[in-house]
C-alpha cells in the first residue's frame, strides 16, 4: 500500500495552508481529506453571504508567516482565494471523505475513512475545526430521556443495558467493547456491515458468536418514548424494548471525541496539548487551526499553523 508523506485531515484554512506550504517546499505524496463536498465547510456553511471577513478577526493582530496572501475581504473573496490556491498548486484533495480514526503502527499512521478505506502516512496534520457535530436521528428524542441518549460511549457504566445504533466501524467498536461488561444490543438498519474493516468484522463476529452481543439488523427505529425515565425504543417491526442508555454512532463526531480516539492528550478544557511546532502528544501528529483554542481562533492563525507545521515536517523529512 502506498505510504504518503503527509496526510491532512480537514480542508479548511489550516488544512489548505498545510497542503499549499507542502507543495511550495516540494514535499511530494501529500493528500488532503475533506468530508464536505468542497473545501472550507465552516466558511461556506456558517458565514452569511457577503459577510465581511477580517484578517485581524476580533482584534487579534496576526502577521502572516506563510505563503498564502490572505487579506480583509468577504466570504466570497476568501473562498475564491482558497479555490485558486488549491487549483494552481495542484493539490491532491479528496472531497466527501471523512476520516474517523487514526492509529499508529511503528512510524506509520493508518487513517481510516468512514467508508472503511485505509490510507497510510508518515506525518498527519489534523485541522478539523470545532464545528463538527455527531449526526442525530431523524425522529425526536423525548426530553425525559435526553440524559440517557449519547453520541459516544464515554458515559456508559458497567452492567447497563445499552442499545448501540449504527453500522460503521465506530458503532461496531462500541458494541463489542461494551458487550464485555454490559448487556448490549447493536441495531443497524441494514442486514450487512459492509463498511467495517477486517479486524472489526472478526471481533464483531466473535462477540456475537459468544452470545455476549445481541443484534437487531435490517430494522430501523420508528420512535423513542420514555418508560419511567428510561428510553423505550419502538422498532419498525412493531417490537419495543427498554434500555438504560442509547448510543448513536451514525456518522459525524464531536472534534474532542475524534482527538481522544486518535489518542491525543488533551488539557482539562479539551484542547490538545502541543509543542511550539503544533505537534501533539503523539509524535508526528500535528494540530492546526481552531482545535488549538478553547474558543476563538481565526483564519490567519490557522494559516500560520499550517506554515509552521509544514516547515517542521520539511526539516524532519529532509534531514
Ligand atoms: C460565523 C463565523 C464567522 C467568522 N468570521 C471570521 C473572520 O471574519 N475572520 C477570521 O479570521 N475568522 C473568522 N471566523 C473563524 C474562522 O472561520 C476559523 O478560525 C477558521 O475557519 C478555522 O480554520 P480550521 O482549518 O481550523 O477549521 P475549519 O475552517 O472549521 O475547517 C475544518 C474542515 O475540516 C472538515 N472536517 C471536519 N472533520 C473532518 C474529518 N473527520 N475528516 C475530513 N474532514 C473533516 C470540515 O468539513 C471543515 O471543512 C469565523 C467563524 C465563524 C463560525
Amino acid at each position: 500500500m502506498k505510504i504518503y508523506n503527509i496526510a491532512i485531515v480537514g480542508g479548511g484554512p489550516g488544512g489548505i495552508a498545510a497542503a499549499v506550504e507542502s507543495v511550495i517546499l516540494k514535499i511530494d505524496d501529500v493528500i488532503l481529506f475533506e468530508k464536505g463536498e468542497n473545501h472550507s465547510t465552516t466558511i461556506r456553511k456558517f458565514y452569511k453571504d457577503n459577510k465581511r471577513v477580517d484578517k485581524d478577526y476580533k482584534g487579534q493582530k496576526i502577521d502572516l508567516n506563510g505563503n498564502i496572501y490572505f487579506m480583509d475581504g468577504t466570504k466570497e473573496s476568501t473562498l475564491d482565494l482558497f479555490d485558486k490556491i488549491l487549483a494552481t498548486n495542484n493539490i491532491d484533495v479528496r472531497f466527501k471523505i471523512e476520516i474517523d480514526n487514526i492509529s499508529k503502527d511503528g512510524d506509520i499512521f493508518t487513517l481510516r475513512t468512514t467508508g472503511g478505506d485505509e490510507v497510510k502516512a508518515k506525518f498527519v496534520v489534523i485541522s478539523i475545526g470545532k464545528m463538527g457535530v455527531p449526526n442525530k436521528p431523524s425522529y425526536p428524542i423525548p426530553l425525559e430521556i435526553r440524559n440517557k441518549v449519547f453520541f459516544n460511549a464515554n458515559s456508559i457504566n458497567q452492567n447497563e443495558k445499552v442499545l448501540i445504533v449504527g453500522g460503521g466501524n465506530s458503532a461496531v467498536e462500541y458494541a463489542y467493547f461494551l458487550a464485555e461488561k454490559n448487556n448490549v444490543m447493536l441495531n443497524y438498519r441494514k442486514a450487512e456491515f459492509s463498511r467495517i474493516n477486517q479486524i472489526n468484522k472478526e471481533l464483531l463476529d466473535k462477540s456475537i458468536e459468544s452470545g455476549k452481543l445481541k443484534t437487531k439488523l435490517a430494522i430501523d427505529i420508528e420512535s423513542l418514548d420514555s418508560s419511567n425515565g428510561k428510553p423505550k425504543v419502538n422498532f419498525k417491526d412493531g417490537s419495543s424494548e427498554i434500555f438504560d442508555k442509547i448510543v448513536y454512532a451514525i456518522g459525524g463526531v464531536a472534534p474532542v471525541d475524534f482527538l481522544k480516539k486518535c489518542n491525543l492528550e488533551l488539557d482539562s478544557t479539551g484542547v490538545p496539548i502541543v509543542n511550539a511546532s503544533c505537534e501533539s502528544s503523539v509524535k508526528n501528529i500535528f494540530v492546526a487551526g481552531d482545535l488549538l483554542f478553547k474558543s476563538g481562533g481565526s483564519i490567519a492563525s490557522a494559516l500560520n499553523n499550517g506554515f509552521d507545521i509544514i516547515t517542521e515536517i520539511n526539516n524532519r523529512i529532509k534531514q
